[in-house]
């Protein structure tokens, strides 16, 4: 069966619209939300690395920021100190001057100075420290806290190396008034030989020829630092800010076991002091300290994405900034999670999630309208399509009709006399044929009667051919109106009509005949004149031609008119 036909085809025109709309609309809905979903991957690509870009700024000037304040806070303790010991020693100037303007001349010079000594001796530049020590510009110690056991012996001589710090001091004094002088020292009562960085603030007080001064060591000074700045760094995590600076103590730039101490690191308070090695591995199996210790020792500093406890719990990526202050050989870092950037992409994704749930319903929307139109015109097209077959089919019904008529016609008029309206010679000829096939087949009998008007060349002579034209209607119809219907009577030419009887014999044909013999006779026809007929009758024998039945109902007929005209004559045996 064809796949479009007739009856189908409005159907099948609005399945195939729905379908291309339906094709067209989704493909290129789908297109379009893939190139969305695929900017969204870009994006995200994009904002990432941007982020990570931002942070890198940002940790970089978090840190520095973080050591420009420990650089100023060195600066200003320095500062601080020697302004303070500056205050102190000319404190103590004062004390002993005045001490010694007091005494001169009450006391012995001796006692004077063992009064302005011990006064001096319990002057404290810092807390514990920056004891106040007395010289005199031979080296000799009148005061020296740090060591009592000395004083009244030259300093110059009494320690190792201290010669040169000793006169640099008493020389600064003398010719300067004052002056700040750093050098390397001793701890006070000799807890070890090493020497330590020291800073000292010394004065020549003129009146008793002394030199007071005092110091101070820089590395208890930097430790002072160090603490302010670790107690600064406490609370440099909150909740708010979980991205915090952490702070490691360096004691091997080559890393390996025990390469650094953790100072501060507000996320893990168990690591605050302990020592750590650098083939730690992060919660990824990643030795992340290996890896930015590599980038100290390359740059003095380094980033390093690496996984790590989260403050708010768990574990969780983070960029981390590390930064060495070679001051102290400190590494100063400060990390960001990703936490932040993920819940940007998170937001961003949502908004997309929306837009593209947006673009589906106008998508669905688009769709309903094209498939609504393509639905109207479907139904117009097919509303059409469908009336003009119809309109086709009514046409070609109508032109059948037409044309079976016109057949109908044409055969009835190829097989009648258009004068009598009976049967012609020739469809007279054509049911002969077939009676004697069906004789042949069947041994079945029939007869034939020529039969011709008599005289009628006379009707038309006297009546006109008009009338003799009324006359053979008449006749025709006459002689129809009392033959069986089973018999087939046709005009066989002017005047002389014939009748093919089946079934009969011709005996019965000449009774027959004789019967419409009568009837013509009795009949009154339009003309003022009697009209006879003569009769010729012939039965068919098996087998024989239908010409010669014909020749025989003919030369009967013909004996009929030569025997006086108005009778029937049978068969010529
Ligand atoms: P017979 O008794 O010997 O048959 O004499 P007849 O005059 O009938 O025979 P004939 O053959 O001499 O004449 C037949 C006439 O029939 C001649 C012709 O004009 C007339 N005729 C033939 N066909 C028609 C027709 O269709 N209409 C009319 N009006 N006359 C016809
Ligand atoms: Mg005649
Ligand atoms: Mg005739």
């Amino acid at each position: 069966m064809a796949l479009v036909s007739e009856h189908n085809i409005a159907r099948i025109s609005f399945l195939y619209a729905i379908i291309i709309v339906t094709l067209l609309t989704f493909s290129t809905g789908a297109l379009f939300i893939v190139r969305k979903i695929k900017n969204l991957q870009q994006e995200q690509e994009v904002l990432e690395k941007e982020f990570i870009a931002e942070q890198k700024a940002q940790l970089k000037v978090d840190v520095n920021g973080l050591i420009k304040h420990i650089t100023e806070r060195n600066i200003n303790l320095e500062t601080y100190l020697e302004e303070n010991l500056k205050m102190k020693v000319e404190e103590a100037s004062r004390i002993a001057i005045n001490l010694h303007k007091t005494l001169k001349g009450k006391k012995s010079d001796k006692e004077i100075e063992t009064i302005i000594r011990e006064a001096l001796r319990p002057i404290r530049v810092n807390e514990k420290h920056g004891y106040c020590f007395i010289l005199e510009p031979t080296g000799k110690a009148i005061l020296y806290p740090a060591n009592p056991d000395l004083e009244g012996s030259n300093l110059k001589f009494a320690m190792l190396n201290s010669e040169k710090v000793v006169e640099n001091l008493i020389t600064i004094a003398i010719e300067k008034g004052n002056g700040l002088y750093g050098y390397r020292w001793y701890k006070p009562n000799y807890e070890s030989d090493i020497l330590y960085p020291k800073i000292s603030y010394v004065t020549h007080v003129r009146e008793l020829n002394w030199i007071i001064g005092s110091g101070e060591y820089l590395d208890e000074l930097q430790q002072l630092s160090k603490q302010t700045i670790t107690e600064e760094l406490k609370d440099n995590l909150t909740t708010e800010n979980p991205d915090y600076f952490f702070v490691y103590k360096l004691h091997n730039i080559q890393g390996g076991k025990d390469f650094a101490t953790i100072l501060v690191n507000n996320n893990r308070p168990d690591l605050i002091g302990k020592k750590i090695s650098d083939d730690y591995r992060d919660h990824d199996g990643k030795q992340f300290r290996k890896e930015f210790m590599k980038g100290i020792r390359k740059k003095g500093e380094a980033y390093v994405v690496y996984s790590y406890k989260k403050p708010t719990g768990g574990y969780g990526r983070k960029l981390s900034y590390f930064k060495h202050y070679p001051k102290w050989d400190w590494i100063v870092a400060r990390g960001i999670y990703f936490d932040r950037l993920e819940t940007t992409i998170a937001d961003q994704k949502a908004k997309l999630q929306a837009k593209v749930k947006n673009d589906i319903i106008i998508l669905i929307i688009f769709f309903l309208g094209a498939v609504t139109i393509a639905l109207i015109v479907a139904y117009h097209f097919s509303t059409q399509l469908q009336a003009i077959f119809n309109r086709y089919r009514r046409e070609q019904q109508e032109n059948l009709r037409k044309l079976k008529d016109l057949n109908t016609t044409l055969e009835k008029q190829n097989r009648t006399d258009t004068l009598t309206n009976i049967y012609n010679r020739s469809y007279f000829n054509e049911k002969l044929a077939e009676e004697i096939d069906i004789a042949n087949r069947y041994q079945s009998k029939f007869c034939i009667m020529i039969f011709d008007i008599d005289h009628f060349k006379y009707v038309n002579d006297q009546y006109g051919h008009l009338a003799g034209d009324a006359v053979l209607k008449d006749f025709a119809k006459l002689i129809e109106s009392n033959i069986r219907r089973t018999d087939t009577f046709a005009r066989w030419g002017g005047e002389e009509f014939i009748i093919l009887t089946p079934g009969i014999t011709p005996d019965h044909a000449l009774n027959m005949a004789d019967k419409l013999r009568q009837l013509i006779e009795q009949h009154t026809f339009t003309v003022d004149r009697k009209i006879t007929a003569s009769f010729g009758i012939s039965g068919y024998i098996e087998d024989e031609d239908g010409e010669a039945t014909l020749q025989r109902a003919d030369e009967a007929l013909y004996r009929a008119k030569d025997k006086g005209r108005n009778r029937c004559v049978g068969p010529v045996v």
